[in-house]
Order: structure tokens, then C-alpha cells, then sequence
């Protein structure tokens, strides 16, 4: 049941709907992460922020309760570090440094003050690793739980990484996880049985529903990329190959991936299969599935120079290469872009929430 669906309860429990937005900004404001480069915070009509590099990235997300989070499966804590995490890997995926967020907030009245803590200490769970700030945003009364997040961050005086620069030649690099959030979610919506006590405590499975709850991007590798001479990037939110296929079609080129059972991420992903379908084959399949089409792991997806591979930042590793249209490797693909696996045209699902528990 949602909080906008809960019936009116227990009166003591503080609802956001019994405070002024004065009294509930008192209560949040001081637990909100602070931006170092902000001379202006929060407080008056604007923030102020500081960005050496003239140019910054900028770019929102909206989660809708229902659509994006449900209040049963996620704390206040865990949309909080989601929203922030989702935001932040966009700005790092352009090579940016992300340095604040502006945070907007719609609840509706009956909505447990202790939830808004929550979802403010979230925020600053999802900003520690990077130093991000929240410097401003609004509060509103509203039907269901709306959380939209815009981040700003500094290029500092980097080339900001288009989608649109793979090259053929190139190796295709990822950093950050793969699947599991796709792969906790499952979980989660495969019910009771799935998540009897005794799975509950298979610790691939605990780190597959905190990848759901709270996903930990690998912020730093988006600068540090950039800085190897990353010729184009993305966030993967959409799933591997969905994301590639972007990648491939906006920069005119091929992107040939390495066959997923050589990547370390399926000795995670497959027993926490095997809880959903049984051992065995139907596992394996699954868990390939997750992770070339699971989303929301926001991992950085690059392409860079072969020549470039021996100064891959930390946690950056090859996955495929880019092949241009016309040669005849590709020639599956007809002499158009777009994404092989292990040299076969590669089946782009629809994206990361029409597989679920498939
Ligand atoms: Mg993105």
C-alpha cells in the first residue's frame, strides 16, 4: 500500500500535511549535503554556484511513486540515494564533475515527516562519494510522491563526452556494476515465496536488492574516462544493449560486445536467477538477460582509443569493440549501426522494466 493510499492513522505519527513549509524546511534543510562550491546555499530567492569551467552539465530526472519506486519496496532513504545516483551519473558521464543538486518535491499531506528525513538523508548518502551539494529545489502538496532532481556539474576544463564520438578502432569500456539492479528487482516482484528467509540471506541476493534500492554508481571513472581521452559515454540506465545501441546509432559506428559469460557479473547474477526459476539452464539465461538488458545500474559505458587501454582508470574494463558499418565482421548488420554480441546481431529489449521475473 503507498502512502498516498494509507489510511489516516495513528495521530503520532507527524504528517508532513500538520507543518508549515517553513517547519518542515527547519527539519530537512540540516540534513541536506552541503556544496562546496555554492557562496550562495539555501535560504534566499537563488543558489549561487561557482563552476571554474564557464560551461555545465546540467540535467533532471523525475521519479513518480508507482512508476519509479514503491513505497513498500523503498525507504525514503533508498529513493533519496536513487534520485541522487541517477542524477549524479548523468553529469559524470559527460566527464563533469557533479556539484549540486536542485531538488523538487511533491507529497501528498498525509505523507510521514519521518519519510522526507529519510528521503534527505538518502540524498546525502547517494552525494557523499563525489561531494556533491543540495543547494535549493521546492516543496509541493501534491496527489503522489513526486521526487525531481536536477544536477549542475563542472567540465573543469575538460571536453565534455558526447554519445556521438565512437570511432571505429576503439574499445568499448565499462565501469560500475551490470544487471543487478534488474536483478533485485525481480526479486521483489517475484513475491513471498522468492524472498522466504532463506534467500534473503544468499549475499549475492542482498547485494542485487540494495543495487534496486540504492544504486552506487561509479562516479569517478566518468571524469577519470574522459581524462584517458574517453571518445564518447553514457550512463547505462536503460540496459547494455539498449544503452550501446544509442552509442552505436549516434556515432554512426558498430559496437561488437564481448560475450557476456566471460564477465565476472554472472557468478553474481546467476544463483540470484536460480532463486527466481530454478537451477539450471533457465537460470543462466536469465542472468544474461539481466545484465545486457537490466537497467539502473548507471555504470559508465565509454568507448576510448585502443591505444589508450593500458591507462583505463580503476574498475574499467573492455567489453567489446567498435567496428565501423562497412566492415565485414558487421556485415550482419547490413552495413548499418548498431550492436553484435560476440559477433551476432544483438536483440535490443524494450528496456529494463518489460523483463522483470522473465
Ligand atoms: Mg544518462
Amino acid at each position: 500500500m503507498s502512502i498516498a493510499e494509507s489510511p489516516r492513522p495513528d495521530p503520532g505519527v507527524q504528517r508532513v500535511g500538520d507543518l508549515s513549509e517553513e517547519e518542515l524546511l527547519a527539519i530537512i534543510t540540516p540534513l541536506l549535503p552541503r556544496a562546496t562550491q555554492a557562496p550562495v546555499g539555501t535560504g534566499d530567492d537563488c543558489a549561487v554556484l561557482s563552476f571554474p569551467d564557464a560551461r555545465t552539465a546540467v540535467s533532471t530526472d523525475v521519479l513518480v511513486e508507482g512508476h519509479h519506486f514503491r513505497t513498500e519496496w523503498s525507504t525514503g532513504r533508498d529513493v533519496g540515494a536513487r534520485a541522487a545516483a541517477q542524477n549524479l551519473a548523468d553529469a559524470a558521464a559527460m566527464g563533469a564533475r557533479p556539484v549540486a543538486l536542485v531538488v523538487g518535491l511533491v507529497m501528498p499531506p498525509t505523507t510521514p515527516v519521518s519519510w522526507v528525513r529519510d528521503l534527505a538523508l538518502g540524498l546525502a548518502q547517494g552525494c557523499e562519494s563525489c561531494g556533491a551539494g543540495v543547494v535549493g529545489g521546492d516543496l509541493s502538496a501534491g496527489d503522489s510522491l513526486v521526487v525531481a532532481v536536477t544536477v549542475l556539474g563542472d567540465l573543469e576544463g575538460r571536453t565534455p563526452v558526447l554519445r556521438s564520438g565512437a570511432r571505429p578502432g576503439d574499445l568499448v569500456v565499462h565501469a560500475g556494476d551490470l544487471g543487478r539492479s534488474a536483478a533485485g528487482l525481480a526479486l521483489l516482484s517475484a513475491g513471498e515465496q522468492v524472498m522466504a528467509e532463506q534467500h534473503r540471506e544468499l549475499p549475492q541476493a542482498q547485494a542485487c536488492l540494495a543495487a534496486f534500492r540504492a544504486p552506487v554508481p561509479a562516479l569517478a571513472a566518468g571524469p577519470a574516462l574522459a581524462d584517458a581521452g574517453a571518445t564518447s559515454m553514457m550512463d547505462v540506465s536503460d540496459g547494455l544493449l539498449r544503452d550501446a545501441g544509442r552509442i552505436a546509432r549516434a556515432s554512426g559506428v558498430v559496437i561488437d560486445l564481448n560475450d557476456p559469460d566471460d564477465l565476472p557479473e554472472l557468478s553474481v547474477l546467476e544463483p540470484v536467477a536460480g532463486l527466481v526459476v530454478g537451477h539450471g539452464p533457465a537460470a543462466r539465461a536469465l542472468a544474461r538477460n539481466w545484465l545486457l538488458n537490466g537497467g539502473e545500474d548507471h555504470g559508465m559505458l565509454a568507448t576510448i582509443a585502443a591505444d589508450a587501454s593500458g591507462s583505463l582508470p580503476a574498475g574499467a574494463r573492455v567489453i567489446g569493440r567498435v567496428l565501423d558499418p562497412h566492415d565485414p565482421q558487421a556485415h550482419a548488420l547490413g552495413n548499418r549501426p548498431g550492436v553484435l554480441l560476440a559477433g551476432e546481431p544483438a536483440q535490443e529489449r524494450a528496456g529494463w522494466d518489460h523483463f522483470a521475473g522473465t
